[in-house]
């Protein structure tokens, strides 16, 4: 057993008793500090459960993340309290006594090509390319058939292709051609909330109580007959179940071995999952607005290899949050935070004028793409695979569980997605072995 000690954030609540089928030092091992482990291990805690939470980060939260070192906060990951209607982060922000406001959606950009304004017929044509899409993916789903985006894009012309593939981009940050359409037509719809506290804060804020150990990468899950067995360059842990949190990135980058291996159903869904690229590069002025209120937000469509979104002053704060995803996310990430901020405020700048390099104080590069513990933004389901989200949430040897936003369903790739699949696999565990 590894020393719960150095590095745990919170003391051990342990106790309860051993489910009659386990063997090991714990109930349940919850792998990933994330939404998905944190509600996890909320369930478990509530439940009396012997359990802990390792992590391979120096902090909880995994894709959420509230970044502070501008002087200003902003998410590097999650931003967007979506579906509120079913999201758990509405109760959660109400227990942790954080706000959450109206955010007014998604279609107000407004679009600049080559430093020039496209106007109004551009973003009715854009309007008009998204019903088409999504009603052309309701007939597939009624042949049960799928499509990538991108094959439903090219059959609407090439206006059409263009607001897929920006939509693509923006909204699941990959590029259509990677997309199945039937599993991005599944997603969950309802209105979003933003988060002035940030929701990485926000995330982070259910972490406490919890037996959580930082810096403790699971490298192994070896499933015996009355137990299974965590290894971690810590030491290994034994436990009736474990729950594993991590990313799919982190899975399909084989950074867990599991012996045996894993079954061939499990394998063929992490194969039917990638992983896209949503980055953020987050700029900081000195007070100057160039004449654009909040919310006046724009799209520059022709930055690079896609289109680059401008919030403009979040929260009324002096920064800009730059996003763009797919290639053109992962071409942004390998250039490096210098390089990728040059980048964006000269898209930036294309816009508003010169001025905006004087006006400049700091900038963030926030990408995920090349980040070991996440391997990317969030899961994408590859065209022709749409039985792959629900295929990895199936229990393995009823000892080894997966959760997270990539077996969330419609709830996928999002915050409140996570959290409801940590607490579907905690309370699956306790009804079976209660
Ligand atoms: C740029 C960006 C923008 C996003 N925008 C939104 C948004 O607006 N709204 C929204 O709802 N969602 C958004 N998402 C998606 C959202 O952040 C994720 O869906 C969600 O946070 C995933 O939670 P999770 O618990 O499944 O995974 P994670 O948060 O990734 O948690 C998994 C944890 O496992 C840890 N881990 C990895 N490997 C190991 C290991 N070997 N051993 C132990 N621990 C390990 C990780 O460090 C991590 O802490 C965004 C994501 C990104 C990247």
């Amino acid at each position: 057993m590894i020393a719960l000690a150095a590095a745990a954030v919170a003391a051990p609540a342990l106790g309860g008793r051993a489910f009659a089928a386990g063997e090991g030092d714990y109930d349940v091992v919850v792998i990933g500090a994330g939404a998905a482990g944190l509600a996890a291990g909320r369930v478990l805690q509530e439940a009396g459960k012997r359990f802990t939470i390792i992590e391979a980060r120096d902090r909880v939260g995994g894709r959420t993340r509230t970044d502070r070192s501008l002087g200003l906060p902003f998410d590097a990951g999650a931003a967007f309290v979506h579906f509120v209607e079913r999201n758990p982060w509405r109760e959660l922000a109400e227990h942790h006594g954080m706000e959450l406001l109206p955010w007014k959606g998604w279609s107000h950009f407004r679009p600049y090509a080559g430093g020039m304004a496209l106007g109004d017929g551009y973003l009715e044509r854009r309007r008009r390319a998204r019903e088409t899409l999504w009603s052309l993916v309701e007939v597939l789903d009624r042949q049960g058939e799928d499509a990538s985006l991108a094959a439903i894009g090219a059959s609407m012309g090439e206006d059409g292709a263009t607001s897929v593939r920006d939509l693509a981009m923006l909204s699941l940050g990959e590029n259509p051609e990677r997309v199945s359409a039937l599993d991005a037509g599944s997603l969950w719809e309802g209105s979003d909330r933003i988060v002035p506290g940030g929701y990485g804060t926000l995330v982070a804020s259910e972490a406490a109580g919890l037996p959580i150990l930082l810096d403790c990468p699971a490298t192994g899950v070896a499933v015996k007959q009355r137990h299974v067995e965590i290894a971690t360059p810590r030491g290994t842990i034994k436990a009736g179940h474990v729950v594993v949190t991590v990313p799919l990135g982190v899975l399909a980058a084989e950074k867990i071995r599991f012996a045996p291996g894993l079954p061939v159903e499990t394998i063929r869904a992490i194969e039917g999952l990638s992983m896209g690229a949503l980055t953020k590069v987050v700029l900081r002025f000195d007070g100057e607005r160039f004449g654009i209120a909040q919310g006046d937000d724009f799209v520059v469509i022709d930055f690079g290899a896609g289109p680059m979104t401008f919030e403009m002053w979040p929260f009324d704060r002096d920064l800009v949050i730059g996003t763009t995803g797919g290639d053109a996310g992962r071409d942004l990430g390998a250039r490096g935070e210098a390089e990728a901020v040059r980048a964006a405020l000269d898209a930036f700048a294309s816009v508003v004028g010169a001025t905006a390099k004087q006006r400049f104080v700091g900038g963030r590069l926030a990408e995920w793409w090349h980040d070991p513990h996440a391997h990317g933004s969030y899961s994408i389901v590859r065209p022709g695979a749409t039985g792959a989200r629900a295929a990895l949430g199936r229990p393995v040897a009823g000892r080894v569980w997966f959760a997270g936003e990539a077996t969330a369903g419609g709830g996928a790739m999002t915050v409140g997605g996570a959290t409801l699949e940590g607490r579907r696999v905690a309370k699956a565990i306790l009804s079976g072995t209660q």
